[in-house]
């Protein structure tokens, strides 16, 4: 329960919490000593609701999760709101103001949602149902990375559509200008109406920005290439650390070392 606890665990899930093989394992434990202290695992993703249901299933988290890259966050426990906050906007309207953009960039951007079974397969790496359940969107718009040499025009297309997009490290997101990861932990915040809450943020890639930004320890975890140089140009002189080991590795080795810390382990 987040009303149980003043420490919350934020979490990205892809590239975080686990590699993009899409194994929990390595995290598994460190969530159930976690939950033994009643430290809640607040999943922060930008998949659909309808997929980390799964991984709430596996890991036994009944923790609110945020989704969509901060534009819903649902729970049962979230009781006041009827289980759910959305901070987004409508996918099918996200839909026209992509296309809006690709009129004015003068390229033809494509909606993942858009792609078929095989394409999608060889983008993410998922198969079969897991496909429909990554298709579950309501409140995001993820699609394909345009090439960089566009960037600029389109952080113009935003300000002019007053809308947001991040870069990921396989795809972009389009997201309503009130909907990112970091105001999605505001909302959940507001929402337990508890004080002083201290965030451990976890994030592999830009779009965790507004969540690590938003944490009072941020952890930026590393694939096996090593971490996400943007992300960690825009930490700037932000204090954080970098797990030594990447994904769901660093995740455990990080959150253990913090619970040594904090004398509760
Ligand atoms: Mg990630």
């Amino acid at each position: 329960m987040i009303e149980n606890s003043s420490i919350w665990v934020v979490s990205d899930v892809d590239g975080t919490l686990m590699d993009h093989s899409y194994d929990l394992t390595p995290a598994k434990e460190t969530i159930k000593k976690l939950q033994k202290f009643s430290i809640p695992v607040i999943l922060c993703t930008s998949k659909t609701a309808s997929e980390v249901r799964v991984i709430r299933k596996e890991l036994n988290l009944i923790d609110p999760y945020i989704v969509e890259n901060g534009a819903a966050i649902y729970g049962e426990s979230l009781k006041r709101v009827n289980g759910e906050i959305i901070l987004g906007i409508e996918y099918e309207l996200l839909e026209e103001i992509l296309n809006l953009i690709s009129i004015e960039i003068d390229y033809k951007l494509t909606p993942l949602n858009n792609l078929t079974d095989h394409e999608a397969t060889e983008l993410t790496g998922l198969k079969g149902n897991s496909l429909n359940l990554m298709r579950d969107r309501h409140w995001s718009m993820p699609f394909l990375n345009p090439p960089s040499f566009l960037d600029k025009k389109i952080t113009n297309c935003c300000k002019k559509f007053k809308v947001d997009i991040f870069k990921g490290n396989r795809m972009s997101h389009l997201l309503s200008r009130n909907s990112n990861k970091g105001k999605a932990i505001d909302a959940l915040k507001k929402y337990s109406n508890i004080k002083n809450i201290k965030i451990i943020g976890l994030g592999d890639s830009p779009n965790d920005l507004p969540l690590l930004l938003n944490s009072d320890i941020r952890i930026v975890i590393p694939g096996k290439e090593g971490p996400n140089l943007n992300l960690i140009d825009q930490l700037n002189d932000l204090e954080f650390i970098l797990a030594s080991e990447p994904n769901g590795y660093g995740w455990k080795n990080e959150i253990n070392k913090l619970l040594n810390k904090l004398e509760i382990n």
